[in-house]
């Protein structure tokens, strides 16, 4: 179920237009609009939930694939040398957009 008032769930469904590198039916790829990394993707999944303690039997379902998927993204997209994946949850960790988001980061060496 995706939420009328989200952002993401906007982008997923093409009412806010994003740079898109990979779509199925559990998940959407786009790049990040402020990139922290010299590639920065937001891998996220076709169903609307903020934290994983929200999540349902369908979320973990595409959460699972999402992370099948990653390492052939990462790879294609330029992280063949690695990447670091960030999943902020809630307030303390700074999380903006409540609609839960994998960040994959890479393209060069990262700091910790
Ligand atoms: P977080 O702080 O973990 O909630 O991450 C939200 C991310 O979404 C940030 O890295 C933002 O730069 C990114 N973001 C916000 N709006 C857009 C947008 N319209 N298209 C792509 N990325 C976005
Ligand atoms: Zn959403």
């Amino acid at each position: 179920m995706l939420d009328k008032e989200c952002l993401f769930c906007k982008i997923i469904e093409g009412k806010i237009p994003s740079a898109k590198v990979y779509e199925d039916q559990k998940m959407y790829v786009f790049n990040d609009i402020a990139p922290k990394a010299k590639v920065h993707l937001l891998a996220v999944p076709k169903t609307h939930f903020a934290l994983l303690s929200e999540a349902d039997g369908e979320g973990f379902s595409m959460l699972s694939h999402i992370f099948e998927k990653i390492p052939q993204i990462a790879a294609e997209y330029g992280c063949e040398k690695g990447y670091r994946l960030v999943i902020n949850q809630g307030e303390d960790a700074g999380q903006t957009v409540h609609h839960l988001h994998v960040h994959i980061l890479g393209g060069q060496p990262l700091d910790w």
